[in-house]
């Protein structure tokens, strides 16, 4: 029996293998492909993706691949500026830009190398997983070796359903999507060119009903727009420069035609869905699977990530006996309420460009009063910083007024140098204005929990004190699981969950490589 069987090795599955196999789960991977998928889909991250990434172990190949952007401008058709919403390139709350543009087969590809650092992990590529089987204490996945046509079968402890929008596990389970009614087909077009456009460093979104678009630089030649397409439009229209050069002439300029090399132009029909159960049993549903989003906001591929990020230390202390099964059933509660908001959000985006029903005046006049009655709005596109979780077993949230249970913990520079995930290190947390005794510190170290002190005058200081804390504990996914004024206020929370094995970094894995069919 295989503890946990993966399915889909997209940034999803990749990322839920390599988080568990850091916790020494073994886990294999099951994937269509041979090798990753080759067309450029994700462009854009925020800082709390990226920061998913560095505890993958690729904080530095990813920096080194990826562009920082300042940001999100809604323009009008005449691109002038209508609102901004502006990204620290510097480094934010996590110590990283707070917003990347990136080239999801490289990282997809970064992904896979990286796995390979691990034994406990198995990814087998050109197999199709054809059926699941819940039984007592597993599930029988059937698979075709695409390459031989023969048929196998793996009993798995769980089952991670990471297959994408069209997830044959989330049939399998017989959860459905519900429709968050938005659906438009947009042309994603991606140019590499050599001159230099020489515009705004940021995400670029046009609001005009008749031809709503989208505008960043991705790379330092790479360019992507995408385009609405209009009711009896296919990308097929524009198969040749001259049908499309037009579109991109505004932003192009007097660069000739032909130093503009199309890099891939498709159709792509943009969705916002929420499958309605996200687990049954012992099978569970992540990423595109589990929500489709529209791209304005460049939340899909993150919310897997985060997906990912919330499961795998919860399923590690299950699988490694050291937390209740029950703790697996705040992923839905948790997750769903988190995608739907972000969502939400890129709906309203996409409304703003493609309205074609202004309440007063122009377009543009529409979008400044959008944003004036929509405050939420302002706070969510304004801050990298999403919503907090909802409460559950796992987030210890008062039914009223405000708190940091449910967010994550900064990614705060210490004293030492060191930033708060190299400390934490996957484990729980407890952050402090006081240092513990001697003996509640024993205490702590032998329940698992890693001690980091928040000084006066110190990033973790503040972040307590505006919510009125003097300490938090916070879980191995970065997330405040409570707070309180003292270490004996959480000691509840200590006692129920502060017994999570430690991850293992890739170092600590042995170079017994069982990547197979890469
Ligand atoms: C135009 C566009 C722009 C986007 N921009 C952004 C952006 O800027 N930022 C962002 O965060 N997101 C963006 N996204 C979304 C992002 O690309 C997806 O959310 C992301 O790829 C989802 O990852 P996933 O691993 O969940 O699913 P997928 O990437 O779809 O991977 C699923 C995998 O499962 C495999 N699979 C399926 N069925 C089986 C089976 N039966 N057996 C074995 N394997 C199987 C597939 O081969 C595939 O490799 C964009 C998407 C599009 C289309």
């Amino acid at each position: 029996m295989v503890p946990v069987v993966i399915v889909g090795a997209g940034p999803t599955g990749l990322t839920a293998a390599t988080l568990l196999a850091q916790y020494s789960v073994q886990c294999l991977l099951l994937e269509r492909w041979q090798s990753v998928y080759p067309q450029p889909r994700a462009v854009a991250v925020d800082d709390e993706t990226q920061r998913i990434i560095a505890r993958l172990g690729l904080g530095e190949e990813f920096a080194a691949a990826s562009r920082p952007h300042q940001g999100m401008r809604l323009l009008d058709r005449n691109l002038r500026v209508l609102a901004e919403f502006r990204r620290r390139r510097d480094g934010g709350r996590h110590g990283l830009p707070e917003g990347s543009m990136f080239d999801q087969p490289e990282l997809e590809q970064l992904l896979r190398d990286n796995l390979k650092r691990y034994r406990t992990a198995t990814l087998r590529g050109n197999v199709e997983v054809t059926a699941l089987t819940q039984q007592t204490d597993g599930v029988r996945v059937d698979f075709t070796d695409l390459a031989t046509g023969e048929q196998h079968c793996v009993r798995a402890g769980y089952v991670l359903g990471c297959d994408g929008a069209n997830s044959p596990t989330r049939t399998a389970i017989g959860a459905t999507m519900t429709d968050l009614r938005f659906t438009q087909r947009w042309l994603v077009l991606d140019v590499d060119t050599d001159a230099d456009l020489g515009h705004w460093e940021g995400v670029h979104q046009v609001c005009d009903p008749r031809r709503a678009a989208t505008y960043m630089r991705v790379g330092t030649t790479r360019h992507r727009w995408e385009f609405a397409l209009t009711p009896g439009e296919t990308a097929d229209d524009y198969r040749h420069m001259p049908r499309l050069h037009p579109l991109i002439a505004r932003w192009t300029a007097d660069v000739p035609a032909d130093r503009l090399q199309i890099v891939r132009m498709t159709e792509y029909t943009f969705r916002a869905q929420v499958a309605d159960r996200w687990r049954d049993r012992r099978v569970f549903l992540l990423g595109d699977a589990a929500h489709l989003t529209p791209p304005f906001v460049g939340q899909g591929m993150a919310a897997g990530l985060r997906d990912a990020m919330n499961l795998a230390w919860k399923l590690a202390g299950v699988v490694g006996g050291t937390l209740p099964e029950s703790v697996l059933d705040s992923y839905q509660t948790e997750r769903a309420a988190h995608a739907r908001s972000m969502i939400r959000l890129a709906i309203l985006v996409g409304v703003m460009m493609t309205d074609d029903r202004p309440l007063v005046g122009s377009v543009g006049r529409a979008v400044l009063r959008w944003l004036r009655v929509l405050p939420a709005f302002r706070r969510l596109a304004g801050s990298s910083q999403t919503p907090a979780l909802s409460r559950s077993a796992l987030v210890a949230r008062p039914r009223l007024g405000r708190t940091l249970a449910g967010q994550l913990c900064p990614n705060a520079l210490l004293d030492d140098g060191r930033r708060f995930d190299d400390v934490a290190a996957g484990r729980f947390a407890y952050v402090g204005c006081e240092q513990p005794s001697a003996a509640e510190q024993a205490d702590l170290t032998s329940a698992g929990v890693v001690v980091v002190h928040a000084p006066r005058g110190g990033e973790l200081h503040r972040w307590l004190r505006q919510a009125r804390a003097r300490a938090a504990l916070v879980r191995p996914d970065g997330t405040v699981l409570s707070v309180g004024r003292s270490l004996s206020t959480l000691h509840r929370h200590l006692l129920a969950f502060g017994t999570e094995p430690a991850p293992r970094t890739a170092a600590d894995s042995d170079q017994d490589l069982r990547v197979a069919g890469q």
